[in-house]
């Protein structure tokens, strides 16, 4: 592969022209998508047009005439196409943390009988933070977590499982679950299963409904591009909707809010998922950001994120220079999310280097370079120079210079 052919792929890229829906600083290469979405155009007016129009000048009006009201429904119902649902079980709402709770809840709430929620140890922190307090707040119902190496969770699946908790995509080496297969292995021990979709949405195909999915949660600003902070989603499958209740009963969950009556009853469907008043400026640019999905197939946004990944791969594979970084991720395409994951003893500061650069990564602890490829943003020719500076970090040892070693409050 030399440049030519890279240059080549760009210019049979279907999708080389969305970059352009993209707000991105001409001289950046953006490889961290997979953590904070890059800012579309659209969202860009949106913000503008809800703050100085909705919210400026039609104040309190703007919840009936720009229907801010129905917006967790709408918005829910635009991610519902990413992620194979039928219409009336994703809502858009809280943050990916808050809704795995609401649902863990009440996923153990319909599992009478059984207390056991099942994980993988490598499972991202949060979503094990959370389960691990849940117990706290079942006063009727205690449960328990029980957190397992990945490869002995299939093992681990029987009767006495009330709820499988995973993440579809890991968080650090990008290892993607046979979302279809897992499902229906725990369906055959009446297990119910919670998948965390918050690095698949936008980025692989998912078909919840033909893989009989009881309930996930995804995340609003990676690959969906919402903004920092924007909302995450709620799916639950139509047959679970009869027999669902979740903790964090709100006012915008009740079947008639504006009634202020002072007893709970949920509203109808997904509704009930609904705790507070939605964030109206986050989940207007998180709306807005998925009208760039509005003419994609997501299809071809798999096959281009796997020929990124995969160029990135090759590129660093063929030159011996590379040999000290350790590849983490699956060597087959299609058990890989869309980003690679190599450790490397200073990868902290090899990420700090690339930065500098304008190379765009991040650094996950304790010792991965994590790269992440939003294909609707990412060109060959991206690809091609991120491995180009990562070399020279690598050649020069310039990881070693004591500057790359400052770590902020994020990473
Ligand atoms: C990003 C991410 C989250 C984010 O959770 P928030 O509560 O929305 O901050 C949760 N789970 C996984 C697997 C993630 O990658």
């Amino acid at each position: 592969m030399n440049l030519q052919d890279v240059i080549e792929l760009d210019k049979r890229d279907s999708l080389a022209g969305k970059k352009d829906e993209f707000e991105l600083p001409p001289e950046l290469i953006y490889l961290d998508g997979n953590s904070l979405g890059a800012l579309p155009k659209t969202a860009k007016t949106r913000a503008r047009e809800v703050v100085e129009q909705q919210w400026g000048q039609g104040l309190i009006r703007s919840w009936n005439d720009y229907q801010w009201i129905d917006m967790p429904v709408q918005v829910g119902e635009k991610i519902a196409r990413l992620i194979g649902a039928a219409i009336g079980q994703t809502i858009c709402c809280d943050s990916v943390s808050v809704n795995l709770f609401k649902l863990l809840a009440c996923a153990l709430h319909s599992q009478q009988g059984r207390s056991l929620i099942l994980t993988d140890s490598d499972n991202f922190p949060a979503d094990l933070y959370i389960a691990q307090n849940l117990s706290k707040f079942q006063a009727a119902r205690p449960c328990q977590l029980r957190t397992v190496a990945r490869q002995d969770i299939e093992a681990e699946l029987d009767d006495s499982v009330a709820v499988l908790m995973l993440t579809h995509v890991n968080y650090k080496s990008g290892l993607m679950y046979d979302m279809a297969n897992i499902t229906a292995l725990a369906h055959q021990h009446g297990i119910l299963v919670i998948w965390d979709l918050s690095h698949s949405t936008g980025a692989v195909p998912l078909a919840l409904d033909d893989w009989q999915v009881d309930f996930a949660v995804g995340c609003g600003y990676k690959y969906l591009n919402g903004g920092p902070g924007a909302p995450a989603f709620i799916f639950a499958a139509h047959r679970h909707h009869g027999n669902m209740e979740q903790p964090l009963q709100g006012w915008m969950g009740h079947k008639s809010p504006f009634s202020f009556s002072p007893l709970y009853e949920s509203g109808s469907g997904m509704l009930q998922f609904l705790s507070g008043t939605p964030p109206v400026l986050s989940m207007s640019t998180l709306d807005a950001a998925l009208d760039v999905f509005a003419d994609v197939q997501i299809q071809n946004l798999r096959q281009k994120s796997l020929a990124l990944s995969s160029l990135f791969l090759e590129l660093v594979v063929a030159d011996e220079v590379f040999s000290e970084l350790q590849y983490q991720s699956p060597e087959n395409p299609a058990r890989r999310g869309s980003q690679l994951a190599f450790s490397h003893p200073h990868a902290f500061a090899i990420c700090q280097a690339l930065i500098a650069r304008h190379v765009i990564v991040d650094y996950r602890a304790p010792d991965i370079l994590r790269i992440g490829f939003a294909p609707l943003y990412i060109s060959f020719q991206d690809v091609w120079n991120s491995v180009k500076h990562l070399r020279q970090v690598i050649v020069a040892k310039s990881y070693l210079q004591e500057e790359y070693s400052v770590m902020n409050k994020v990473t």
